[in-house]
Order: C-alpha cells, then sequence, then structure tokens
C-alpha cells in the first residue's frame, strides 16, 4: 500500500509541477485550450482572481488539483498542452530564422513604458500598452530575437467605479508579487540584479524582474527597494501617476536604468526599439558605454548609437508627447552628462527642435528623432501628420524627405480571436494557418464560408458578450446599493436580436464618446424604433485629472434614469483587457468617431475584424488605409475643417446619416432564408481584406525587415 501513495503523490506532484510551469510562461494568455483547463480546476475562483493561474494555483495542493483533474477528465489535456509549450519554446525554425538572422545573438531591446499582455498582469493603462503586448507576443511568434525592458508597476493603473451618481472613482489595488509569473532576473553568475541610475540628487536604485512570455523575456525594472528614499520606493508604483519630478524619475530608469540592466543581464542588443518618447534617455547611455568602453568620441558614439535606433512616436496630440522644464533635466541627467562630457546647453540642445531656444522645453519625442536613425509613425495617415509636425527639425528638407516614415499597428490575433471563431477558421482555412496569419492568402478562404455558419456563430459570440455585460451591469447596480428594481432591469438589458453598437475607449476629449448624444431625440428614436432599434454599449476610463472626461461618462451613465435610454445604452465600467476582449468579440459594430487625424492608429477596431464584427469609423488612423468600400462603413469623407466645433458638428451629421442610411438598414435587410446576406459578405470582405494587414505579425515583419534587419547592420532595405 505504501507503495501506491507514494506513485499516487508523485503522479498527483507531477500534474501540479505542469500546471505551474505552464503557469509561468505566458504563452497560455493566448492559448484557450490551456485557460480552459485552469477554468475546468475551478470556474468561480478563476473568474474572481481575473483568470490568474498563478494565484488560482496557490488555492491547490497537488492532491486536491490531482483530484479535481481526475474527475474533469484533465489529464492528457494537461500533458498535451505542457508538451506543447515545452516544443514551442525550444523551436528553432521559425520565420525570423531565415528572415532576420543577422539579429542572432545580438536581439533588439524593446523598451516600452506599459506592456498589455494579459489582464491579470496590471503594467498596462491601454492602448500603447496592449500594442507593446502584441508586439512582444508576435515577436515570439515569429522567433524574431527581441527582448522586452519596461516598469513593474506594483499597484498598475487604476480600477474604475461609478458612484450611484455616475461619477468615476479610481482604486489601486496592491498585486502581490507572489501571484504573478515574474521572478528575479539573475545575472549569468546568478546573482539578483540591481541597478543604480545617478543623479544630482542622489542615486535612484532599481531591481530587475523577469517575464516569459512565449519566446520572448521581459524584463522590468521596479524601484521599491531598500536603499531608496521612501518616495522613490514608490516611484513605479503606479503608471502615469504623480507629478513632473516622478515622471521624469520614472523614465530615467526605464531607459538609463533599461540599459544598465541589460548589460549586467550580459545582453548585448543590435537593435534599441523606444516605443514612444517615453525611454528616449536610453540611448544616452548606451553612448556613454561606448565611449567609455571603445574610447570613442561623443559624436562618434552618437552615430553609432542612433544607426542602431528604432523611435516609433504613437501620437499626433501635442499633450501627448513629455515635455520637462530643463532644471529638471539636468537634475536626472546631469551625472550622465558628465560622462560625456558635453556642456549644459548641448544635452539641452537634444530635446529641443531649436538647440539654442531656452524658451523650449526639453521634449523626449525630440530626444528620441535625435538619438535614432530610423523613425515611425503608427499608420499612413499618421506619417504625413507626424512629417508635418516635426519638419522643423529638418528646416532644410521638403515634407516628403522628413525622415519619419509608418508601420501600421496590428493586433496579435490569438490573443483577441474568440476560441468560436478560431474553431470556424480550423474548420475552413488551409491546415497551420495560425503560423501564416499575417499572409493574405490564408484569409481569403472566408468566402468558402458558410454564411449561416459564419452568423451563427457571431451569433453565439454575441449573447455571450450580452449576458457578460448584463452580469456585470447587474453587479453594478448592486455595489451602489440600487433598488431592486433597478437592479433586475439591468439583469434584463439589451436584447440579442438588436443591432448592438459598441464603443470602449478612453475617454479623451478628442475620441468625443458624446458626438452620439449632440442630438439626444434622434438618438433616442434610434434606440426606440419599433422595426429596426439599436443598442450601444459603452465603456471607457477617463484620466483622473481629466475633468471633463469624468462629466462625460457621468452624463453617459446616468442615461440610465431616463426611460428613452434604459437598458437600451449602457455604461460598462472598468475597460480593460477582459471587457475589451468581450466587446470586440461580440458586437455587431465597433463605433469610432475620433477628431480627425487625431487618432494615430487604433487597434481596437482591428481586434472586431477578426471576429466578424463591423467597424463604423471616421477615416482616421488605420481605417483611413483600411476601409475599401465594402468592408464596414466610413463616417464622412475623411475631412476636418480648422474649426473643431464645425468639424464636430459635420461629423455628428454623418454619424446618424450613415447609422439611418447604411448600417441599419443593411442589417435588417433580411433575405427569405431569415440571412442578412449583403451584411455577412460585408463580415467576409472585412475578414478577407483587413485581418492579416492589421495582424501584429505583419507589422513585427515590417518592423523586422525595415528596421531591425537594417539597424543591425544586415542587408539594407531602407523605408525612407
Ligand atoms: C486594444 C485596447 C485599446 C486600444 O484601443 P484604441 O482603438 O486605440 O482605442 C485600449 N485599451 C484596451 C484595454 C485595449 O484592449
Amino acid at each position: 500500500m505504501d507503495g501506491e501513495t507514494t506513485y499516487i503523490e508523485a503522479s498527483a506532484k507531477a500534474v501540479y509541477q505542469k500546471c505551474v510551469e505552464l503557469s509561468r510562461n505566458l504563452w497560455w494568455t493566448w492559448h484557450p485550450e490551456v485557460m480552459n483547463i485552469y477554468r475546468d480546476l475551478d470556474p468561480i475562483r478563476w473568474r474572481q482572481l481575473d483568470h490568474n493561474p498563478v494565484a488560482l494555483l496557490h488555492e491547490f495542493t497537488p492532491e486536491r488539483l490531482a483530484a479535481r483533474a481526475a474527475e474533469m477528465v484533465l489529464h492528457s489535456r494537461i500533458n498535451y498542452a505542457h508538451r506543447r509549450m515545452k516544443e514551442y519554446v525550444n523551436q528553432t525554425d521559425t520565420w525570423a530564422s531565415t528572415h532576420a538572422g543577422v539579429l542572432g545573438a545580438n536581439p533588439v531591446a524593446y523598451f516600452s513604458a506599459e506592456f498589455g499582455i494579459h489582464e491579470s498582469l496590471p503594467i498596462y493603462s491601454g492602448g500603447l500598452g496592449v500594442l507593446s503586448g502584441d508586439h512582444v507576443k508576435s515577436a515570439s511568434g515569429l522567433g524574431v530575437p527581441l527582448v522586452g525592458i519596461g516598469l513593474f508597476y506594483a499597484q498598475g493603473y487604476f480600477k474604475q467605479q461609478l458612484d450611484s451618481d455616475g461619477y468615476q472613482s479610481e482604486e489601486y489595488m496592491n498585486t502581490k508579487v507572489e501571484n504573478l509569473a515574474i521572478e528575479p532576473a539573475l545575472t549569468p553568475q546568478g546573482e539578483p540584479i540591481t541597478v543604480a541610475v545617478e543623479t544630482r540628487s542622489g542615486p535612484v536604485l532599481a531591481k530587475v524582474w523577469q517575464m516569459n512570455v512565449g519566446r520572448v523575456k521581459l524584463f522590468l525594472l521596479d524601484c521599491n527597494v531598500e536603499g531608496n528614499q521612501p518616495q522613490d520606493r514608490e516611484l513605479t508604483s503606479r503608471l502615469y501617476g504623480g507629478n513632473e519630478r516622478t515622471r521624469v524619475r520614472q523614465e530615467l530608469v526605464l531607459g538609463v536604468g533599461g540599459v544598465k540592466a541589460l548589460r549586467a543581464l550580459n545582453i548585448t542588443p543590435g537593435v534599441y526599439h523606444l516605443n514612444e518618447g517615453h525611454s528616449a534617455f536610453g540611448p544616452l547611455e548606451v553612448i556613454r558605454e561606448r565611449m567609455h568602453d571603445d574610447g570613442m568620441t561623443f559624436d562618434d558614439a552618437l552615430r553609432e548609437t542612433a544607426q542602431k535606433t528604432v523611435f516609433t512616436t504613437h501620437t499626433p496630440v501635442p499633450a501627448g508627447h513629455d515635455r520637462f522644464d530643463a532644471a529638471m533635466v539636468e537634475e536626472h541627467l546631469g551625472p550622465l552628462r558628465d560622462e560625456l562630457g558635453i556642456s549644459y546647453e548641448q544635452l539641452m540642445g537634444l530635446g529641443r527642435v531649436e538647440p539654442q531656444n531656452d524658451q523650449e522645453t526639453f521634449c523626449m519625442t525630440v530626444l528620441g528623432l535625435k538619438l535614432s536613425r530610423r523613425a515611425n509613425a503608427v499608420s499612413q495617415l499618421h506619417g504625413h501628420i507626424s512629417r508635418r509636425m516635426w519638419a522643423h527639425l529638418w528646416p532644410w528638407r521638403v515634407e516628403e524627405e522628413i525622415p519619419i516614415g509608418h508601420i501600421t499597428n496590428g493586433v496579435h490575433i490569438p490573443s483577441w480571436l474568440a476560441w468560436q471563431m478560431s474553431q470556424l477558421y480550423d474548420r475552413h482555412f488551409p491546415n497551420g494557418w495560425m503560423q501564416r496569419m499575417g499572409e493574405s492568402e490564408v484569409w481569403r478562404f472566408i468566402h468558402k464560408v458558410d454564411p449561416g455558419e459564419l452568423w451563427e456563430t457571431h451569433n453565439t459570440l454575441k449573447n455571450l458578450l450580452l449576458s457578460f455585460v448584463r452580469r456585470r451591469l447587474s453587479r453594478q447596480c448592486r455595489r451602489r446599493r440600487e433598488h431592486d428594481d433597478v437592479v433586475e432591469a439591468a439583469r434584463n438589458a439589451l436584447d440579442p436580436s438588436i443591432l448592438t453598437i459598441g464603443f470602449g475607449r478612453r475617454f479623451a476629449t478628442y475620441k468625443r464618446a458624446a458626438l452620439l448624444l449632440t442630438d439626444e431625440d434622434r438618438l433616442s428614436e434610434l434606440l426606440n424604433d419599433k422595426q429596426r432599434p439599436i443598442q450601444i454599449i459603452f465603456a471607457g476610463k477617463a484620466h483622473p485629472k481629466d475633468e471633463p472626461g469624468k462629466q462625460l461618462i457621468q452624463r453617459l451613465a446616468n442615461l440610465r434614469h431616463d426611460p428613452r435610454f434604459a437598458g437600451k445604452l449602457v455604461f460598462v465600467e472598468d475597460y480593460e483587457i477582459n471587457v475589451c476582449r468581450h466587446l470586440v468579440q461580440g458586437v455587431d459594430v465597433w463605433l469610432n468617431n475620433p477628431r480627425r487625424p487625431l487618432e494615430a492608429s487604433g487597434t481596437s477596431g482591428q481586434k472586431v475584424v477578426l471576429n466578424g464584427g463591423l467597424n463604423m469609423s471616421i477615416l482616421d488612423g488605420w481605417w483611413a488605409e483600411a476601409y475599401n468600400g465594402i468592408n464596414g462603413f466610413a463616417i464622412g469623407k475623411g475631412t476636418s475643417h480648422v474649426s473643431d466645433e464645425v468639424t464636430d458638428r459635420r461629423d455628428a451629421a454623418y454619424l446618424f446619416e450613415t447609422l439611418e442610411e447604411r448600417v441599419i438598414p443593411t442589417y435588417y435587410k433580411r433575405d427569405a432564408d431569415g440571412l442578412p446576406h449583403q451584411w455577412i459578405q460585408m463580415m467576409m470582405n472585412s475578414i478577407s481584406t483587413l485581418a492579416w494587414r492589421f495582424s501584429a505579425h505583419r507589422m513585427v515583419m515590417d518592423y523586422a525587415r525595415e528596421c531591425y534587419v537594417p539597424a543591425a547592420g544586415g542587408l539594407s532595405c531602407e523605408m525612407h
């Protein structure tokens, strides 16, 4: 009997160990079959724990897990998933092994202030973070040698709750490190790493964590270490928190600290990719290393470093570009400046369009542009806007010659594609299509799918979305201690037979969340139409300091007290990756109405495409190059007036017109078999023309070919 017990114990341990190993590589975040294993272990706790497998496994002993696995017949699924992960991590013949071999032992170091990998990892706030997360996942998939550098935020970004007045409150949660799949990063000698960045007012220390995302390692710097001044221990606790000084110190740690961390890890990058200006101090530390190690002059070291540096700018909104006072820069970069042997004026000049103009503040975007040989915007239109915006940096060039190209953003398909849709693609697409998802040929097969099958799959997902929203709405009402009848109404909100429009994004002014509300009566008529009604789901956070944004949310949320809108126009709290995933997988139409040309790219609409939803958007960002007349809906003609007021009024009119004359009639036009064939045709057009083009695989392949390989000294195929 003893032997048997030991055997059972041993096999329980082995199953448990495999589940733990699966949880410690974020590969699982884009493998629904692994998530389903965790969910089957304990569906309720899985949801309550924000789909966090590390936290979930802490609640199991090996024995209880083995028992549950036996009960749910999970063993072979666990073994299979574990084997696949191991194979994936060790695979060597990848796209990059043939197309980006030059990167070899000198990987790309990809710097970003946030990484949106999964809802259980609070190190992102929104679009920029999700883009970085998707970039890293596709780099892993393609086998591009790349390491990520970011910050570890113990509290992350805030959780949004609306009070009974509909007003946004912000709550920051402390994450428990032991519940995350991170571990201390180690030197080749096995020592944990702490880097120190000198400032005029003393050093700032940061320890380094490591996270594994498939084949990519992500290194996160964390200032909560002994030896730091008390206020510096909280430096990295929140995303975009604090004041200008917090911000400059965070960016110092990210850029300069990040380069120091790479050195301690014994990683010598062949390319530095600065994803947005936050990390633009980094190349200055690289220059210092070259001067120190190779005895180069500042100018030579700068030229060589810029050759290896790629800079991506992400916004045409002026306030989106970090600017710091000269004194702030000198306090933090002073010691590094001494080592670089450059003057105060020289350093300030690197962050100014006109180096001598001491009225100009130090701009991180300018610094990024000056320290990189290759720069890009994130859509074709944003490329034009960025060249115009920064033209005065190259006063002797005409606009077309400004060296800022563009690589349009894309999304990581396996992370955003609903399982039901991927099953449908599996049935109709060529074998191994997931390995070729950045190629157009694969997606043409959507036209071979039976329209009824596509429509049914979409409606399954729509139903899942609506039950998710109802669950959230009733939870919101109960928390606000609202009347039973209000809770009951929330439980019954929304109707699956009605055309459902989604709007989920930050409540930044330029995104104009309230454009539909400019004519409440006309909107109410659309919501309450007897034959062809619509319903709308809103979600989004306002920046804690954005008072108008918060008031807008309040106005939207409080429409639930107006019988014309109750149960038909709803607001779901706390827009983050999980809420976004539900929305993009289940809506019929995704509404995007920014003030052109301020949406640099936008990616949420790309997530909708994969799942069969249609975009209805202003011709801005990615949509300006994506829309072809038959793959979704354009609002307006891609023009904007010099006066915002005029633009807004005109766009509101276009918006209603598009809804009334195109979207609603097409959706409700049913053929003899009860299906909206014209609509389904548009879904197919959208999938076949857009899914591959706006995938992160295509995006990362573009970065590899146009930026990384040439920057690493490979065969040059210049983009400008
Ligand atoms: C995809 C995503 C975004 C980006 O959406 P936009 O289209 O750029 O507004 C923002 N937040 C979350 C949580 C996302 O998943």
